[in-house]
């Protein structure tokens, strides 16, 4: 069960384009928005710079266009990810949707015979055998 909503919603064709547009912006070379390295074919990643998960809309504002690896995975398993697993505890937690803890079971210890007698200990070893030789 999801509390934060189920639906991904991705950069619209338009909005990519846009934010392609402006990281090309000075010399026409594409470059990552986060780094500043010229990308490569195929290491391109529309980065919800507000994760989606987190509220984050899919509009040019929260677009920034980074290189795959190593930028855009490092804020997502880094940044993004531990974020969104806190707010799903934290939503759990105050519904009283966690799971329930469960208390620990002993093996158990065998009980000791009743002590009748305070001057007399008895053999827990032993306890056939009564002490002081009797
Ligand atoms: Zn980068």
């Amino acid at each position: 069960m999801k509390l934060r909503g189920t639906e991904r919603k991705e950069f619209p064709l338009s909005v990519r384009k846009a934010a392609f547009a402006r990281c090309c912006k000075p010399d026409g070379i594409p470059k990552c928005e986060n780094c500043g390295k010229p990308l490569r074919p195929g290491n391109i990643e529309y980065e919800h710079l507000t994760p989606d998960g987190l509220g984050g809309e899919p509009t040019l504002e929260n677009c920034g266009v980074w290189c795959r690896v190593p930028c855009s995975s490092a804020k997502t398993h880094k940044e993004d990810n531990p974020r969104m697993v806190k707010a799903d505890r934290v939503l759990k937690k105050s519904f009283g949707l966690e799971r329930k803890k469960k208390a620990f079971q002993s093996r158990g210890f065998e009980k000791r015979p009743r002590q009748n007698n305070a001057s007399r200990p008895i053999n827990k070893w032993r306890p056939d055998i009564e002490e002081n030789g009797q």
